[in-house]
């Protein structure tokens, strides 16, 4: 093979990589964020049950004092939301398929 050509090919190969690399690392991006977010183990499990209604927000009273505070429409939206305290580092995970406590 003349090497001219061949150059021409790992050229084009890099300029693939490149492109693509560009894609590839946005993606990276959004599984990392969604990693970051599966590995926060959430304090607690709660339903709309547990939340209190405050007109616009639900909100949800936290162990340290601080609250969970979500849109009333987020509610409608979401099978499952998790929210960090206005406080602390703590997450619940709110369960919005259950309507009442099962005990
Ligand atoms: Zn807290």
């Amino acid at each position: 093979m003349p090497s001219g050509a061949h150059q021409f090919v790992q050229a084009q190969q890099a300029f693939e990589v490149l492109f693509h690399g560009e894609t590839r690392a946005a993606y990276d991006r959004q599984l990392l964020e969604r990693e970051v977010q599966a590995h926060i183990a959430p304090a607690e499990v709660i339903c709309k049950h547990d939340l209190q209604d405050e007109g616009d927000v639900a909100t949800y009273q936290c162990r340290c004092g601080g609250r969970y505070i979500m849109d009333q429409d987020d509610l409608q939206l979401y099978t499952e939301l998790l929210l960090p305290c206005d406080t602390c580092s703590l997450h619940v995970c709110l369960d919005t398929t259950q309507e009442q406590a099962t005990i």
